[in-house]
């Protein structure tokens, strides 16, 4: 079975797709974003996937690939038009090649018009494609930089996108409206730049008049993605949000949540503070408490957040890793900036041997 998740980027209004075989677990991604690289990573590791290669549909001016990023935790391949002109890929796509994932294959059809080296991505059974900035929902990408050409912008929407049978869905590279997904036969009828009755001439005269501005983040987006989005130094370019953690072995889940595992926070357990969110007959009943904890009951902790110090990283607990969940969100918003939660709670604190204090 096919796993198809779509994720969206708040900031430059980006559709990041992710494609997985639900057997072999094999999986692509198509146009990642650098800031969003931890998000979709978490996502890629939750399901239990490989990614085998992100894959970009043109050469972005307003964001930053993720697919460096991406290639660094994950090991996957990067995948790009050999006419986008980037350097630093694992593989360059020519139109009629294909790109597996498991016994799924993506083919690779060229689109060229808002870019020249723009590409679609159409699934082999031809039920979705994934068209770029070549066909927005009811709308189309820019054709006036980037070697963009709205003659060529046309061809390749008549001859590669609308030639799918009607009812393939199409999924854009953006959407500024909150609309995710069209079908060819929707389009050819509504499109209102190329739909219709409309002719290739009407066509350019209404992308010749778009009158938009010059794109923000054109000077910096281009020459990076050029290089698939790779620093010239991971560290000095990541921003805060995407750092890891120093302070112990933690891992973001696709929630939003940082976790500990019991192991790790055994080993670290020396310069950290547990925080036990539980109530007070759970924290000396049968399932016991770690030593040295803190209890303050989730109920009562945005209250009393002001108790606990701040010159050590805290981990909070629970019976199973929900509450405490919570209480990291509460910290977090109370100012606490090195917080995670401990993955299962006491449950797998226990069922993984670590001591505790009381308890049955
Ligand atoms: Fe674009």
């Amino acid at each position: 079975m096919l796993i198809f998740r779509q994720m969206f980027d708040p900031v430059s209004s980006t559709y990041t797709y992710l494609l997985a075989d639900s057997a072999s677990r094999e999986a692509v991604m198509i146009d990642p974003v650098f800031e969003q690289v931890r998000r979709d990573g978490a996502l890629v590791e939750e399901l239990g996937l490989t990614l085998a290669f992100t894959l970009e549909t043109h050469i972005h001016a307003d964001h930053v690939t993720g697919a460096s990023l991406l290639k660094r935790r994950l090991n996957s391949g990067i995948a790009i038009s050999a006419a986008s002109g980037a350097a630093g890929a694992d593989r360059y796509l020519k139109p009629g090649d294909s790109v597996a994932f498991g016994p799924h294959r993506l083919g690779v059809r060229a689109t060229p018009g808002h870019t020249a080296g723009c590409v679609t991505y159409v699934l082999d059974d031809g039920a979705m494609a994934f068209t770029g900035d070549c066909l927005l929902v009811r709308g189309c990408g820019r054709t006036d930089f980037q070697g963009g050409d709205a003659h060529t912008m046309w061809r390749s929407l008549h001859e590669q996108i609308l030639t799918l049978r009607d009812e393939c869905l199409l999924y854009p590279a953006h959407d500024y409206r909150g609309l995710t997904v069209t079908s060819v036969g929707e389009e050819r009828a509504f499109n209102p730049r190329f739909g219709g009755t409309r002719a290739e001439g009407d066509f350019v005269g209404y992308m010749d008049n778009l009158g938009l501005p010059h794109p923000k983040q054109i000077d910096i987006a281009v020459p990076a993605n050029l290089r698939c989005g790779r620093p010239d130094n991971y560290e000095a370019a990541m921003p805060d949000s995407l750092k890891d953690p120093d302070w112990a072995p933690l891992t973001l889940t696709f929630a939003g949540i940082w976790e500990i595992e019991p192991e790790g926070l055994a080993e670290v357990a020396a310069s950290v503070r547990v925080l036990d969110v539980r109530e007070p007959d759970e924290f000396t009943g049968p399932l016991g408490h770690i030593k040295g904890a803190t209890l303050i009951p989730l109920g009562q902790l945005a209250a009393r957040a002001s108790e606990v110090p701040k010159d050590k990283p805290i981990v909070a607990v629970c019976r199973s890793g929900g509450r405490s969940a919570q209480a990291t969100n509460i910290l977090a918003k109370a100012g606490f900036d090195k917080v995670a939660n401990l993955a299962g709670g006491m449950l797998r604190w226990r069922a993984e041997k670590h001591p505790v204090e009381g308890g049955t």
